[in-house]
């Protein structure tokens, strides 16, 4: 084997000690850039409209190696490119001279100040893809999962008041074997109508907490799993942990907690709230912590869902790591924009489908 930059140069022939890579003295060094998704559609769940997403995009660089990374933050959850710049801004990666320190590196980000989700998950994802290049190797190789386990991911069917529209993008997504419809903005029943005039496969619906009476609710779910739903998601307000726990406990169908779910000390709480969880790196810090939460909900035999924000294939390629050890993934967030910058996870036979490459797994186009 070659000896690279970094890379002790001896080692020995009997095959028990390996090349490894060993701090030179230099630091990390973060840059960042604000960026705009455009949105294909117009994209409506059951509290608002928005038709581009703010994104941040960040590289981490050590000895000559990049790390790519993302934060995308959608307008609800109160970060922006000002609030991203100014957290960034303040951190001091140069001060670690050894990224596989990650711990150590990660623990710096996530107290330097509250909040800032999305901005924390741009610097942990650049420092998974920067360490997964070092070491060559994917995370889904590094962590041990099988690549061929990812599930089908479905794709997003927005709210729209048109049952034309509906149907356009229903028939839009041929290619998918399981949709996620939106529902809970007051016409729940044409929405899954117009779906099922075009299509037959497995649905799942979030409801964006839209629900507000929990016997209405679970009458819903009864006539949804009639209609070949398989979760059903946010059902009702994230606050309200009694009717959740209570529609969980009545519901046919399993319950998904998703604005309830942000990080991972939340598990404990949903726990017996929620059938499952759907974690998100730009909720929960990213990488490192995405996968605590999968691991834990799956320790709790809770299901598991990974989800997206619109983000880019940096983003994307990122949460798909994990795909192969969660029950059902929607990490559609790259096909519902039209300006994507990277390329890495596909989707192909409406199944999440790992790339190669090493680290996130996506390449800079
Ligand atoms: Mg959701």
């Amino acid at each position: 084997m070659a000896a690279g930059v970094g890379f002790l140069s001896s080692f020995t022939r009997d095959g028990k000690s390996l090349p490894r890579y060993q701090p030179t003295g230099k630091g990390l060094k973060l840059t960042f850039k604000p960026y705009e998704l455009q949105l294909k559609h117009t994209f409506t769940i059951a509290s608002n409209s928005r038709t581009t997403t703010a994104v941040m995009l960040t590289e981490l660089e050590w000895e000559g190696v990049t790390g790519y990374g993302e934060a995308s933050m959608p307008p609800y959850l109160g970060e922006s490119h000002q609030t991203a710049t100014k957290f960034l801004a303040a951190l001091n990666l140069s001060q670690f001279k050894d990224p596989f320190r990650m711990e150590e590196i990660l623990d710096y980000v996530d107290q330097i100040m509250p909040g800032n989700c999305a901005a924390k998950a741009a610097v942990d994802i650049a420092l998974h893809d920067l360490v997964g290049k070092l070491l060559n190797q994917p995370w889904h190789r590094i962590w041990g999962y099988s690549a061929e386990k990812t599930p089908l991911t479905t794709f997003t069917i927005g709210i729209d008041k048109s049952a034309e529209v509906v149907i356009a993008k229903t028939k839009e997504a041929s290619a998918f074997k399981i949709l996620k419809v939106k529902i809970g903005g007051g016409n729940d029943e044409e929405m899954i109508k117009s779906v099922r005039s075009v299509t037959n496969v497995p649905l799942c619906v979030d409801v964006n907490q839209g629900w507000k009476d929990r016997q209405q609710a679970l009458d819903k779910i009864h006539w949804l799993k009639e209609q070949g739903v398989v979760f059903v998601e946010q059902p009702m307000d994230k606050t309200n942990f009694d009717d959740n726990a209570w529609l969980t406990q009545h519901s046919p169908l399993p319950t998904i907690g998703d604005e309830a779910m942000q990080r991972v000390s939340d598990l404990v709480k949903l726990h017996g709230v929620y059938s499952g969880i759907n974690c998100k790196l730009m909720k929960c810090t990213g990488m490192r912590e995405g996968h605590r939460i999968i691991e834990m909900a799956r320790s709790l035999k809770m299901k598991t869902l990974m989800g997206c924000m619109t983000e880019t294939s940096c983003g994307i390629s990122a949460a798909s790591q994990l795909a192969p050890i969660v029950d059902w993934a929607d990490l559609d967030g790259n096909l519902l924009i039209s300006n994507d910058i990277f390329e890495g996870m596909k989707v192909v036979e409406g199944k999440v489908t790992l790339s190669d490459l090493p680290g996130i797994g996506c390449r800079k186009l």
